[in-house]
């Protein structure tokens, strides 16, 4: 601690305050005129009454007084003076010079005096000395509150404190570290600071901390400490080192913050910018890194790498028939399974929708991405389940290898995208390679979606019908209504060069209800021309036919052309209805009180359950073309186009049997039961003004 001055410093006067007590008018004028220069704050009295009333009301740090006054003496107002505040100094101005004035003082408490007359330098002398203390109390009180707020402020602090001696022995610690670390004062008085380390840092950390804070007295940075509970925490520490007046150490003072929660939203803003929140994969920003990473290093290491587009079949379908939850829950059920069919060191993505993506890097040859790929759709050969259901996904898979397909990331994706149309075109749940002319089947993939948007408005579209016929009868009772789209350039093209893409687009909705119209107004003519008994076959898409409000739309159709909507008749697949089969019973229903027929289209091909055939409404099988095809050579076929047939009988169904195209295969059809065929041996199928000619010309078996 500084000395304190025995004497108040000459400036220092001019900031007191004194009270001058005299009754002579002259003195008083005088000492005034010298005394008001030199302090602070002067008050002037003329009797000692007046002196104890400015004291009580202004509490002058000096008193100055005379002693003879009239009506209250210096002494006796002096000893009123320390009986309010016996601390304060009282200096005498006498002329008296006996006995009996000094034994009176002293026993008042005066210990200060200037006999008179009075010499000026004498009194101020005697205001110093008498100020001493004020001043050295002025000085203790300014040093306690500063050392007061220091502590508050070291206790209150939400920053941990922690002071170390020169022998880093921890000797004062405040409540944040408390806490913070879990530890009590006392529990760390004493104690190396090192007690809170973590273990997580070198000592070539610690060795470089140390020197940091010889060096230059101050350390600090990020580092990991333990907490009394075992816990590991990040924390934000200063370092600064105290000295003595020679100069060596004398104190290190440590400040810190817990930077836990900041490293906590650092981290979450982190993985919300680069990680996909549903499926926790890798988004398509991280994936540009990853792989710029992994080309980079192949580059270097003349290695190559792959990467592998995935998209799922029909995703479409599962989202819009079981709705978005299931929806994601089945793209995180994907994502789980990707994530165990690759590497470690590969990564996976989602880009977004049902679109996943694999980066291999380090591969020896363009096996071992194929071997990936067989990997992971050999993995969705079992169903994944969502809510307790089973449902089918399968997955096509595009792959483009660097540095044979492309040598930087742009050209690898487009190009793994292309591969993944055409595996989509190789009929799904297959990969394929990139080679160069995918990219113009693309390319024509996205001219015909184009093309097919513009289609409908511009009347490219036809309906072909192809005959159906009765056995028993030999006569036309129906047709099937086969689409037809008159393209500008490439004239004539078949539904299976567009209907997928249809499909895949969604435009199928808008073209299925042109379908479905478009039918019923020629079954109108039809009957308006006198062949009233004709049923129309309308196929129908599964995103089609899980649209909402289809029965509301098939009602306004059929109204709106005018007929009677027991000759419709809707044609399905197996695996349409298979797919959910519960939930298809009911929408089944819903069509069937509409009085329609329905069919499954394409029997045999698909897998059913023979348990649920029995419940579906449904009003005839078709028998598929491939079994008709062989049926004449092939038993296999023979025999399970018979299956169907009784199948058909036993659930009180109908047999057709389509794409039939010789006689013979007739023949074999008409001996085992089959109700009605369809096919190029009666009929391709026929624009409607062929079709009417054949109903008018009566044209049968
Ligand atoms: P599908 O419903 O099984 O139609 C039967 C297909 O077999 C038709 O092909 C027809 O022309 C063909 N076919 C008929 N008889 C014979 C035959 O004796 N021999 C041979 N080799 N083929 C025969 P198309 O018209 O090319 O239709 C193909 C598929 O496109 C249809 O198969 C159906 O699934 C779909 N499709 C056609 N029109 C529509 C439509 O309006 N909407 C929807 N959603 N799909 C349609
Ligand atoms: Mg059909
Ligand atoms: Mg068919």
């Amino acid at each position: 601690m500084t000395e304190l001055p025995d004497t108040a410093p000459a400036d220092l006067l001019r900031s007191l305050t004194v009270l001058y007590v005299e009754d002579d008018p002259e003195i008083r004028r005088q000492l005034v005129l010298f005394l008001s220069r030199r302090v602070g704050t002067l008050l002037v009295a003329e009797n000692g009454q007046e002196g104890l009333e400015q004291f009580r009301q202004h509490r002058p740090e000096v008193v100055i007084t005379d002693i003879v006054m009239p009506l209250m003496d210096g002494l006796k107002m002096a000893e009123g003076i320390k009986a309010i505040d016996n601390d304060i100094p009282v200096i005498v101005t006498t002329a008296f010079n006996d006995q009996d004035f000094f034994l009176n003082a002293i026993e008042v408490g005066i210990d200060h005096y200037v006999l008179k007359p009075i010499h000026l330098d004498s009194l101020l002398d005697a205001i110093r000395k008498a100020a001493k203390n004020v001043f050295q109390q002025r000085v203790i009180d300014s040093k306690n509150r500063a050392l007061q707020l220091a502590a508050t402020v070291f206790e209150s602090s939400v920053e941990g404190i922690m002071i170390t001696n020169r022998d880093n022995e921890i000797i004062s610690t405040n409540r944040a570290l408390s806490e913070i670390s879990g530890y009590s004062a006392d529990e760390v008085m004493g104690k190396n600071p090192r007690i809170l380390s973590s273990g997580r840092h070198d000592r070539i950390f610690y060795r470089e901390m140390w020197n940091t804070l010889q060096e230059s007295g101050h350390w600090q940075g990020e580092l990991w400490n333990r907490r009394k509970n075992g816990e590991i925490f990040p924390q934000f520490l200063t370092i600064s080192v105290e000295r003595d007046k020679r100069g060596e150490v004398a104190h290190y003072i440590g400040l810190f913050t817990d930077i836990s929660q900041r490293k906590y939203d650092e981290e979450r803003i982190e993985r919300l910018a680069y990680y996909d929140p549903l499926t926790d994969l890798p988004n398509r920003v991280l994936l540009q890194d990853r792989l710029a990473r992994v080309l980079a290093n192949a580059q270097r290491d003349q290695h190559s790498a792959a990467i592998l587009m995935l998209d799922l079949d029909r995703f479409k379908n599962i989202n819009e028939s079981l709705g978005h939850n299931v929806g994601d829950s089945v793209l995180q059920a994907v994502a789980d399974r990707l994530r165990s069919c690759v590497r470690e060191a590969d990564t996976v993505a989602r880009l977004g929708g049902d679109e996943y993506l694999v980066v291999m890097g380090d591969m020896d040859n363009a096996q071992d991405a194929a071997q990936v790929a067989q990997k992971i759709l050999s993995a969705f050969n079992s169903p994944v389940t969502v809510d307790g259901k089973e449902l089918g996904v399968t997955l096509s898979i595009g792959i483009s290898v660097f540095p044979n397909d492309g040598e930087d990331e742009q050209t690898l994706m487009k190009n793994a995208d292309s591969a993944v149309y055409s595996a989509k075109e190789a009929g799904r749940n297959t990969y394929q390679f990139y080679t160069r002319d995918m990219n113009a089947s693309m390319l024509e993939t996205l001219m015909i979606e184009n093309a097919l948007r513009r289609a409908l408005e511009r009347q490219e579209l036809r309906l072909f019908f192809q005959p159906q016929v009765d056995l028993t009868s030999g006569k036309i009772i129906g047709a099937e209504a086969l689409i037809r789209w008159m393209h500008p350039e490439q004239g004539l093209l078949a539904p299976c060069s567009f209907i997928p893409i249809a499909e895949d687009s969604g435009l199928i909705v808008p073209i299925g209800e042109w379908v479905l119209r478009d039918a019923c107004r020629h079954l109108k003519a039809w009957q308006n021309a006198g062949f009233t008994d004709l049923t129309v076959a309308v196929n129908m898409s599964a995103v089609q036919f899980r649209q909402e409000n289809l029965a509301e739309r098939i009602i306004a159709i059929g109204s709106e052309t005018g007929i009677d909507l027991q000759h419709l008749e809707l044609e399905l697949t197996e695996s349409m209805i298979m797919h959910n089969a519960e939930a298809m019973i009911e929408s089944m229903n819903v069509l069937k009180a509409l009085n329609l027929k329905l069919s499954i289209d394409d029997f045999g091909t698909g897998y059913s359950s023979l348990s649920y055939l029995k419940r579906f409404p449904i009003d005839k099988l078709k028998i598929d073309r491939s079994f008709v095809n062989d049926i004449t050579e092939n038993p296999a076929d023979l025999a399970i186009s018979k299956v169907i047939i009784d199948l058909a009988r036993n659930l009180n169904m109908r047999a057709i049997a389509e794409g039939v195209e010789t006689a013979e295969q007739l023949r074999l059809l008409r001996e085992n039961g089959c109700d009605e065929i369809q096919g190029y041996y009666f009929s391709k199928p026929v624009p409607a003004e062929e079709f009417e000619a054949m109903l008018r010309a009566g044209k049968h078996l």
